[in-house]
């Protein structure tokens, strides 16, 4: 076992707190990595709090992971101490189902191991994520950080970069292709350079016109503002795919009939109730709503290796973790341009 300090939720309504815990001790298939770099994703937020109603406390939430090796267990061989490390939303799942034997992990049969808030799948002990100083994790569920690739950006690349690329792969998105982003938060904006990346028309969809020079910086051609009924009736049939990423529940039906024929909606934001959406659109359209969890580890690393080729990397703000609740206040109302990242060396402070 090893001593790991974190911070951590206590309740769903006191603020994260100092937490020290134990990691397993290595088994033959794990690295240990000290954690350099950890995203702030808006799923951590709804952890924290309860949203889902299926938090365990105490949980240090984190699942955008970057650091190095510091030790491997005997069968290890993918990975040499010193080396630069990434770990996203999965440690683990059965690897012997369909789905994980198509690289899909994330839709494990038997479900994935969550980063956090899941069961190690030999001790049943909980899982805990990456506002902590170390991680053990078995050496499949390691991606490796491409050379050229700015550590201490990398690290949203591993939730929000996979949850927006593995749509944008599923659905075929490619020169031509004509995307909407819904939000533009920290997937959103990943959505946007990942999009614009593959040659897509990339569109933002915001409450806030105040975004446009942000959206088209980041390589967005245009920003519409969804409260803005004229421009959205003008917008009307013109998207292949919508990417979703609004965190809380809302009205699709103002997105629906932005999609062309045969178009899909394809939810990623709010996990729970959406206001009933119309069936006329889907119907009289044939469009198309789905959702899409993160990405599994080959796709992980291919979005990887593809952001280290076409240098596309997250806006991050660098936090220490002492700031991680007023990072949560600002995240809570969309006050972050794109992606709270906490220094782990901070911990030590
Ligand atoms: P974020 O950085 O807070 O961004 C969310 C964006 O949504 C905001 O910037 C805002 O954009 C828009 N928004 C916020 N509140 C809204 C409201 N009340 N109505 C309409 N739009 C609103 O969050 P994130 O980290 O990108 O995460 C977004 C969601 O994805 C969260 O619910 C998270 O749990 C979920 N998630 C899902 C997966 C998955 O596997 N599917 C993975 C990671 C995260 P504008 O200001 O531009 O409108
Ligand atoms: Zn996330």
């Amino acid at each position: 076992m090893m001593k790991t300090k974190g911070y951590a939720a206590f309740t769903c309504d006191t603020p994260l707190a100092p937490f020290s815990f134990e990691r397993r001790a290595p088994r033959e298939n794990d690295i240990v990595m000290e954690i350099l770099y950890c995203g702030v994703c808006h799923s951590d937020l709804h952890w924290a709090h309860n949203d889902w109603g299926w938090t365990s406390y105490p949980v240090a939430p984190g699942h955008e992971i970057v650091g190095r090796v510091i030790e491997t267990g005997n069968a290890v061989t993918r990975y040499k101490v010193g080396g630069a490390v990434a770990v996203g939303c999965m440690v683990d799942s059965c690897q012997s189902c369909d789905q994980c034997r198509k690289g899909l992990e994330q839709l494990c049969r038997e479900g994935n191991t969550g980063t956090y808030g899941g069961r190690d799948r030999i001790t049943g002990e909980p899982t805990q994520g990456g506002y902590s100083k170390y991680l053990v994790v078995r050496e499949e569920f390691a991606l490796r950080v491409p050379e050229g690739l700015d550590l201490s950006r990398a690290a949203p690349l591993l939730c929000a970069g996979i949850t927006t690329y593995s749509p944008l792969r599923t659905w075929n998105v490619g020169p031509g292709s004509r995307v909407g982003v819904v939000g533009l938060g920290g997937l959103g904006h990943m959505a946007v350079k990942l999009a614009a990346g593959m040659g897509a028309e990339v569109t933002v969809l915001s409450r806030h016109q105040g975004k446009e020079a942000d959206a088209l910086a980041l390589g967005a051609a245009r920003l519409l503002v969804s409260t803005d009924a004229a421009a959205m009736a003008k917008a009307a049939s013109g998207f292949d795919l919508i990417i979703d990423t609004v965190p809380v529940k809302h009205d699709l039906n103002l997105y629906l009939p932005l999609l062309d024929v045969d178009g899909t909606l394809v939810l990623v934001g709010q996990i729970g109730p959406v206001a009933e959406p119309s069936t006329v659109p889907l119907i009289l359209g044939r469009r198309r709503i789905t959702g899409s969890p993160i990405g599994g580890i080959a796709e992980t690393q291919e979005m990887l290796d593809f952001c280290a080729r076409k240098n596309i990397l997250p806006e991050c703000e660098m936090i220490n973790i002492q700031d991680i609740n007023t990072a949560f206040e600002r995240m809570d109302r969309a006050d972050v341009r794109y992606r709270f990242v906490i220094d782990m060396a901070s911990l030590d402070a």
